[in-house]
């Protein structure tokens, strides 16, 4: 099954994400994380893809479809994308990858959520950088206060750089203005399923309810 998992930042598309590649067995394809690693190689062009990350803006449509459609193309099987397409145009050249390779999207699966709950729950994320466990500072915080509890109060958490209340009021800015318009053009195609998911319940239902989903896609 091919999937396009989409919803504003701080929707919990990573979470689900991973609990969604457990369940169908599909390649998890995030394209920040491609990015990310991109930028820790510390190559030029990851360097370029953090000026915009860090202002939380898009990246450009040539830049991202090059390495997306790259990344796609090295994928045999069941391929859940998360965080692309986030435009039309890059929503256009993603039918084009797969029409080459013969393999259409089957759905795309849609999280709701809040703008207010949005920036509570990305302001307050925190990880470890150096086990990478994840904690937020209302939710789930660690035992240790601002130090990593797995790591025995050792390693002093951080934000992500895109996680401050101001970039990320942009990402959802960028969010409502050049996402948004994706979903209507998946609304508008015949052959793919959309199917909206309400990110406001718990993670637990969030996934009940998308498992349902894509179990009666299935058949
Ligand atoms: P994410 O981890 O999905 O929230 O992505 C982090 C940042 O990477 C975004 O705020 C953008 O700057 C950039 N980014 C990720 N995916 C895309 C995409 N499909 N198109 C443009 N920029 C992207």
């Amino acid at each position: 099954m091919r999937v396009v998992l989409m919803g504003p930042p701080g929707a919990g598309k990573g979470t689900q994400a991973s609990r969604l590649v457990e369940t169908f067995g599909m390649t998890h394809l995030s394209s920040g994380d491609i990015f990310r690693a991109e930028k820790a190689s510390g190559s030029d062009l990851g360097q370029k893809l953090a000026d915009y990350m860090t202002r939380g803006e898009l990246v450009p449509d040539e830049i991202v479809v090059e390495m997306m459609a790259k990344a796609i193309t090295n994928v045999d099987g069941g391929l859940l994308l998360d965080g692309f397409p986030r435009t039309v145009a890059q929503a256009e050249a993603l039918d084009k990858t797969l029409e080459q390779a013969d393999a259409p999207l089957d759905a795309v699966v849609v999280i709701t959520a809040d703008d207010e709950a949005i920036v509570d729950r990305i302001t307050g994320r925190r990880s470890c950088p150096k086990c990478g466990k994840g904690f937020h500072v209302k939710f789930m915080p660690s035992e240790k206060g601002g130090y990593c509890d797995a790591c025995d109060g050792e390693i002093e958490l951080t934000q992500r750089g895109d996680d401050k209340e101001e970039t990320v009021r942009q990402r959802l800015s960028a969010y409502k203005a050049q996402t948004e318009p994706v979903i209507d053009y998946y609304r508008k195609s015949d052959d793919v399923e959309v199917v909206e998911v309400d990110g406001m319940q718990s993670p637990e239902a969030v996934t009940k309810d998308m498992v349902a989903a894509l179990e009666k896609l299935q058949g």
